[in-house]
Order: C-alpha cells, then structure tokens, then sequence
C-alpha cells in the first residue's frame, strides 16, 4: 500500500515527540496523520466508524491510560490496524509488550525505542498490510463460531479422560481430561478445530472453566471412592491472563477430594514460548498454592532452558511426535533423550505421551521417563468407561487398583 494512502494515529502525552512524530512521517509520505496526547481520546477516535486508521504509533508510558491498557482496550474492540509501540524503556520490555498485544489478536508491526530513528520508522509501517479479513473471519468460520457457541451455553462439551501409568510400578496415576464436541450433525469435532476457534472467538475462558468444572467433579468422585489419581486438565495461554485464577481455582478446589498438588495444569510450550512474562506472574501463584504445572508439547515450541528454569514446573510431557516411532527416528530419539535428560536436571518428572505400541513403552522406559499416556493403554474414555477399565487394567497386572479391590 502507497505511504501516501495510509492514515496514522499519534499517541502520546508528550506534545513535543506528538510534533516529531507527525514531521517524521510526513517526511517519509505519510501525509493523513491524526494525534492524541491520551489513549482514552485515541479509543474514542477509533471507535467511531466514520474515522479510519491503519495505523496506530503509540506511547507505552502515559498518564491514566497507559499503551499497555490501550493495547488491551484495542484488542476488545477487534481492531484490524497496524500498531507501533514507542517507548524510552528497555527495549526487552518493549519486546514483551509486543507478545502481549499479539495475544490480544492484534497486527503488532514493531517497537521502536526512543529517540525515533526515521529509517526503522518507516521499514515498520512498510511492513503493514491491510488485512479485509482478520478475524473474525468468513461466513463458515462464523457460523460454525456460532455452533460452538451454543453448544458451550448449552453445556454440550463434554470431557473424556486419558488415564497416565507410571513407568515404576505400573500403577495408573492420573488421566487427563480433554474435551469432547459432538455436533448433532456434524459428529465428533476434534478438539485441535475447535479449541482454536474457542480461542479466536472469546469462549476459551468460558470453555475452560467447563471442563474443569466437570473434571473436578468427576476426579473428586473417583477419589473419594478410593481412587489415589491426580488430574491433568489443559488450559490455554488464554486462560492465563486472568490474575485471580490461581485463587479462583484454589476455592474450586474447596470442598473437593482433591488437594492442589493432585490437579496439574497443563500449558502448552508453544504459547508459553510467546507469552511468558505475562503467564509467569499467574503461573508462579499457582504453584505457590500447591497446584502441579505441566508443560505440554514439549519440543514444538522453542522455549529456552533459562525459560523453563523462570517458570517452576513440576512436569514435561514430551510432544507425542517425538515419542511414537521415535525407535526408528534418530532426530525424535534425540529430542525424547534430551528431554527426559532436561526432566533429571530440573528435578521433576517426565511424561511420554502418544505411547501406541511396546517399542515406543520400552524407548521410554530405557530412557528413564517417569509416566506414560496413549493408545498402548487406553485412549480417552467417557467417564463411565474409566473405573471399568482401571479395574481390568489393574487386574492383568495382578494387583489391586485401590485399597480392598
Ligand atoms: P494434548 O493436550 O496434547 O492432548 C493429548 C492428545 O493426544 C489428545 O488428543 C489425545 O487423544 C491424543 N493422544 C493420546 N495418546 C495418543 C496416542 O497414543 N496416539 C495418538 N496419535 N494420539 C494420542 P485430542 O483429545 O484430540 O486433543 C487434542 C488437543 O486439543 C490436546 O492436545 C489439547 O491441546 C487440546 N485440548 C483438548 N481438550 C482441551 C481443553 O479442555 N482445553 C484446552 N485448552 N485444550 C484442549
Ligand atoms: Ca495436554
Ligand atoms: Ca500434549
């Protein structure tokens, strides 16, 4: 798009970089350009349908609102603009505050310290394109959107729970719960499709608390009649960005058989690699309180040791795709080494998940993996399934499930 075509908001609460700014862009061809010394009258402008902008370069340090605050209002309203962050700060702060406006959904083009410098001004507005169709997107996704919605509100979602064996004693030591949609026409909806639209589309949080809600439930039962198992329930980055969560879920806890180090909160690494200043405070709470944290997919992201060590896991799983076949793989051998290694370093425990056949269970258990998961066992069950299995399970291995079986 033409420099020349595009229109851009200034926000800042200092009138003097306001005037910089406006001149460096007009030096560069962007001629439509709109000011604001606050976020509040930036917001105002923006909302307001008859004023376009393709472009917002905005002050991180303001008075009353600050870009932070506005990046989240922005992301609220589902705003399609570019965004430029300007700040004096670190610039590893000002990296940080990127990752938080892309999860709030927004075209983050860049930041640029302070002083402004012409050349990087404009190589990050050249980077913008207008995007017709950012979420939320066509007419399929909209109303399969719709669907998910309903079915959320109706309480549709159900969970069905994997169990987790240990590699020690074979004993069965956990499952997972993950859910399930049955659409009354479209059947079975993988979680991998519509787990994503429930994060597109603001229901993640709302679809979340379902699933632990029924889980709790269930695992509550299971334990209270005897059953010595621990829950593993995903939560999406998404559903970490609200700071009372950790206190939240300790009050579900109340009243439940569960104590907090029986539920694990499962994480995917891949969002964590992107998010991790903001989960980190949330995230640190949680396991203040007892809960087990759990790193899910582990080798798909790019999380880096010094990461892993600022987040207090008690637990890796380690990604399905280097686990199955990794016996014929030397790379997946490698990366499932490492990281069963990576699990002894920290101090705490590995899981193999995608264990489909005797070859993948012994890889992992010359390689010391503490617990396992997949079809070798049992794949996810409806609840009503589980006991029967534990006990058949716990049978063939010639030893009782729980306590007077
Ligand atoms: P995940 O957390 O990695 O869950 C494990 C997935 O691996 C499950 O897929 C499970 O059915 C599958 N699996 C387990 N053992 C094997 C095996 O031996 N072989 C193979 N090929 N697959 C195995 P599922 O249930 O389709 O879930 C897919 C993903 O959807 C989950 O991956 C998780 O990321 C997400 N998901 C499911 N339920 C929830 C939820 O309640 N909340 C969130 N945020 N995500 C969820
Ligand atoms: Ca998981
Ligand atoms: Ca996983």
């Amino acid at each position: 798009m033409p420099l020349s075509k595009l229109s851009c908001l200034i926000v800042d609460d200092d009138r003097f970089m306001l005037k910089t700014l406006e001149v460096l862009l007009q030096q560069i061809g962007v001629t439509k350009t709109y000011s604001s010394d606050n976020a509040q009258d930036a917001l105002k402008y923006i909302a307001n349908q008859n004023n376009h902008i393709d472009i917002i370069i905005s002050d991180l340090n303001m008075p009353e609102m600050d870009g932070i605050q506005l990046l989240r209002h922005l992301g609220g309203l589902g705003v399609a603009m570019g965004i430029i962050l300007v700040s004096g700060e670190d610039p590893r702060l000002l990296q940080s505050v990127k990752t938080l406006g892309e999860t709030f959904d927004l075209m983050v083009l860049g930041t640029l310290g302070k002083p402004v410098a012409k050349q990087e001004l404009q190589s990050l507005i050249e980077e913008y394109e207008p995007s017709a169709d950012t979420p939320p997107t066509g007419p399929a996704a909209m109303v399969f959107a719709d669907e998910l919605k309903m079915a959320i509100a109706n309480h549709e979602i159900k969970v069905h729970y994997q169990p987790q064996v240990s590699l020690i004693d074979g004993r069965i030591v956990g499952v997972e719960a993950l859910a399930r949609w049955n659409h009354p026409v479209k059947g079975a909806i993988s979680p991998s499709i519509f787990i994503g639209i429930a994060e597109k589309y603001s229901m993640i949080k709302e679809l979340t608390n379902q699933v632990f809600e029924q889980s709790l439930t269930q695992a509550s039962h299971w334990r209270s009649q005897g059953f010595d198992i621990n829950l593993s329930v995903n939560f999406s980055a998404q559903a970490l960005t609200q700071l009372d969560m950790p206190e939240s879920i300790f009050e579900q806890l109340q009243g439940s058989a569960l104590r907090p180090h029986n539920l694990n909160i499962e994480i995917t690494e891949s969002t964590l690699a992107s998010d991790i200043s903001i989960a980190l405070d949330i995230l640190t709470r949680l396991r203040l309180k007892g809960f087990g944290l759990s790193i899910d997919d582990f080798g798909t992201g790019f999380s880096s040791l010094e990461q892993l060590q600022q987040i207090p896991f008690t637990e890796l799983k380690v990604d399905r795709s280097f686990v199955h076949n990794a016996n014929v793989n030397r790379a997946c051998q490698v990366i499932l080494e490492s990281s069963i290694s990576l699990t002894k370093k920290l101090g705490i425990k590995s899981v193999a998940e995608g264990v489909e056949n005797e070859a993948d269970l012994n890889l992992v258990k010359a390689q010391g993996c503490d617990i396992v998961q997949g079809y070798y066992f049992a794949k996810p069950m409806p609840p009503e399934e589980f006991i029967p299995w534990a006990r058949d399970y716990s049978s063939s291995l010639n030893r009782p499930f729980k306590p007077g079986d």
